[in-house]
This record gives C-alpha cells, structure tokens and sequence, in this order.
C-alpha cells in the first residue's frame, strides 16, 4: 500500500521510520516531510491546508492511507475530506477533532458523561469571566478555548494575573481562539501522558510518557513545544494506567459515539494525577511532539497495521511496546522559543548514530547546499533506548555531545523527576 505521511517536524520523522519499517508498505510519501523524512520516504512539496491538492495527489499517486501527524489539518476538516473522496485516513473527523479544537466542548462532554477533570465554567462575556474570578479566587486556570499554539493558557497564581489573562483574551491576543474563555478549577499533583489508539468504537491502551516544556533546566524559563520526553512515565503505574482507560478513554470513546462522532486516531490524554487519581487537563487528537519520538522508539509491532485498524474500525488486540525507557534530548536552536537562529550548520550526526541505543530524528532541519542546517526551532532530537530512565539519560547525552551544532543548545536535565522516582 502506498502511504502519504502529513507534517514535517519530529514527530513526523519519528512515524516515518516506523511506518517504513511495515511489511504492508509499498510506497512512504511525507508532505512537506523534511531531510530526516527523505531518508525513508519522497518528500513532496503539497499545500496541506488544501484539501483538493492533496486529495488530487493521492488519486495520482494511488494512495490508499493518509497518516495526519499535526492537529491544524485534523480541525480543519482533512480527514472528512479524504474519507469522501474514498481515501483512508489516520485521525478523527472534524467533528472529533473538537476535542483538542475546543476545551469548551471537552469540559462539557466531561461534565455531560462524568468524566474526572476540573471545575469550570465557559465566558463570552468579559466582565461575566471576571466576576467569576472574583468569586472563586486564585490560583485558577484561564484558557482560550480554541487552538492557540499552547499559548493559550495562563495558570494564574494571583487574582491580578487571572484578571490580565481574561483581558488578554478578549482583548483579542488570541484572535477567534480567544472568542470565548474556559475558567478551570486548578489542579494539583504531578502531570502525565496517555495515549490510546481508537476505532470509534474501542480504544486499545498504546503507552504513557512525560514532557519537559519549559526552556531551561529544573523546568524554568518560558514555555516550549517541548524539550525532551520520555516512556514510559513511571508515575502512570499499571494501576493508573487502568483508571485513565476506565474513568477517562473508555468513557470518551462511548461519549463521543453517542454524540454521532465516533473518535478514530490517537487520543492524547493530559492528565494531572493528584492524590484522589488522575483527572483530564486537556486531550489533543494526535500524537504528540516529542512523545512520539520516545513512544515509537519502543514500539515492537506493526504500526501501519494499528493505524489502519483505527481507520478501518479493526484495532489490533494487543500493541507491543519494550519495557525498555526511551528519552529524547531537544536540540533547539539558539533563540528558541523567541527567535530562534535558522541555518546554523549541523554535523555529526552519523557519529552520534554509532553509539548502540542512539537514533537521531530531525524536526526543524533542511539542507543548504552539501550542509544540514537550522531551519527551525526544535532542530533535532536525539533519541536513546536504554534499559532504565537513568541510562537512557546517560546515553541520549552522549549523543547529543556526538553532535557539533554550535549554534544549537539542549537541556541538561531530562528525566530528572523519573529519575526521582
Ligand atoms: P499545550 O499545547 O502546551 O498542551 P494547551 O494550550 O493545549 O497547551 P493545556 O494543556 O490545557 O493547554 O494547558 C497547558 C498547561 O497548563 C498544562 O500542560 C498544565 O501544565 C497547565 N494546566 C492546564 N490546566 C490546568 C489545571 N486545571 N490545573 C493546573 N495546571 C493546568
């Protein structure tokens, strides 16, 4: 079967080469893809955001499969338009995909069907959104409710800080994203990941993880895409792991069938486990990046085959995953998350991929003449496989000291707080 891989950062190299690695592919194409996707597939320049273009290469190409990497396409519609031109597609329906496309619509299905998250309430009013502030006090949580590139969020500590974020938001810093505001309950304990790959009908437990999303080390600085991951996360227990199926994924997968839109794909779950369990912060409807790095480094089975059992309603019955810990260093490039510095050359990357248990993925790179350079600010990731979360560690940052990347910087603490455990 010929496949057509969406996206170009890390997460899309990361499934590129384990898409290529099944005994069901014939042909891997990644739009736009990147130099780390042209390693294992053809990379074509497609406008992605345009339905009819990509619908009209896939006839071309005789496509029988589309894996959808990043979110914007999913909410945008991508996958209903693929499915009424007969192609298959890895990802929910527009529909769906409100459950990462509106914190409004997730809080109510929540509320409607008993699912454990936080308090809240939804505003389009901003003096009604503030007199709500006033009345629960901080710390409290203000969201805009559609995507905003992470940035939406402000866990206020103080009552000043909630009031700003509201008039930031109605103020416009959000743009339609920001038309409307969720307030939220804030939430203590420690956060994790879940992830589940659903057919709209079942949901089959696929791994858990943990990111680092702020810039420096001891988790300081300003917010990120992410700095580094790793999988397993040790504080989703089998025991959590359990609950999160039975309160959260199980729930959600029924609640959205009997809302007449079944979710297919990965459900990504945010959660925050606190002493009474773990509670939903948020879901996406996709992978995430770089847990994906780290989850699919440990995958043992075909995943072509479990994506296209949840685009065909036929999940497999099991996933294999290695017990082992994979962690994944971010190499960003100096700037980041402000404005990073592009073409920065890269080297070493074959050096650092000698050492036994070290795979390099690439995100923001493209080349520039015989060079790879800089071409965005998460550059590379540099990924390890290891039999414990403190040599996976060890041996990510051999890589990354592999690598000559001047003008490139990394933590130097991923992992910490598994470690600790
Ligand atoms: P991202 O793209 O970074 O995942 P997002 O815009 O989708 O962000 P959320 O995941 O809902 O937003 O929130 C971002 C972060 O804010 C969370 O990872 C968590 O650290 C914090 N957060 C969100 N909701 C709560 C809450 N109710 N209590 C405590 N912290 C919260």
């Amino acid at each position: 079967m010929n496949v057509l891989l969406i996206g170009s950062g890390g997460r899309e190299h990361a499934l590129a080469l384990a898409l290529a690695k099944s005994p069901l592919l014939t042909k891997l194409f990644a739009a736009p893809g990147n130099p780390g996707t042209a390693q294992v597939a053809t990379n074509v320049a497609l406008d992605v955001a345009d339905a009819r273009a990509v619908i009209a290469f896939c006839q071309i190409q005789n496509i029988g499969f589309v894996v959808i990497g990043p979110e914007q396409p999913l909410v945008d519609g991508l996958v209903d338009a693929l499915e009424a031109a007969g192609i298959k597609a890895f990802g929910p329906s527009k529909l769906a995909a409100r459950l990462e496309g509106s914190k409004g619509f997730t809080k109510d299905l929540c509320a409607k069907y008993g699912i454990p998250t936080g308090a809240y309430a939804r505003f389009t009013d901003r003096d009604a959104a503030l007199a709500y502030l006033r009345d629960k006090g901080a710390p409290i949580v203000v969201k805009a409710d559609g995507l905003a590139a992470g940035k939406g969020v402000t866990v206020a500590l103080t009552l000043a800080e909630a009031e700003s974020a509201v008039n930031d938001l109605f103020g416009g810093a959000f743009g339609a994203a920001g038309a409307e505001c969720v307030i939220e309950e804030f939430l203590d304990g420690e956060e994790a990941s879940f992830f589940a790959l659903c057919d709209g009908d079942k949901a089959l437990a696929f791994a858990s993880a943990q990111d680092h999303k702020r810039v420096g080390d001891g988790d300081t600085g300003p917010n990120t895409g992410g700095m580094g991951a790793y999988s397993p996360a040790p504080v989703v227990t089998d025991a959590i792991a359990a609950r999160v199926m039975d309160e959260i994924v199980n729930p959600t997968v029924a609640a959205m069938k009997a809302e007449g839109c079944p979710f297919k794909g990965v459900l990504f779950v945010g959660l925050m486990i606190g002493e009474d369990g773990p509670k939903l912060i948020e879901f996406n409807t996709r992978f995430g990046d770089p847990e994906c790095q780290v989850m699919l480094a440990r995958l043992e089975d075909d995943l072509l085959g479990a994506l296209l059992g949840c685009a065909v309603g036929n999940l497999p019955e099991k996933v294999h995953l290695s017990p082992k810990t994979a962690l994944t260093v971010v190499m960003a490039a100096r700037g980041y998350p402000g404005t990073p510095k592009k073409g920065g050359v890269i080297a070493g990357i074959a050096e650092a991929e000698t050492i036994a248990g070290v795979k390099i993925v690439h995100a923001g790179t493209k080349m520039h003449g015989e060079n790879l350079v800089a071409n965005g600010g998460r550059v590379l990731n540099v990924v390890a496989l290891a039999d414990s979360v403190f040599d996976a560690q060890n041996l990510a940052y051999r890589g990354v000291d592999a690598l000559d990347f001047p003008d490139g910087f990394c933590r130097r603490d991923i992992g910490w707080r598994a470690i600790g455990h």
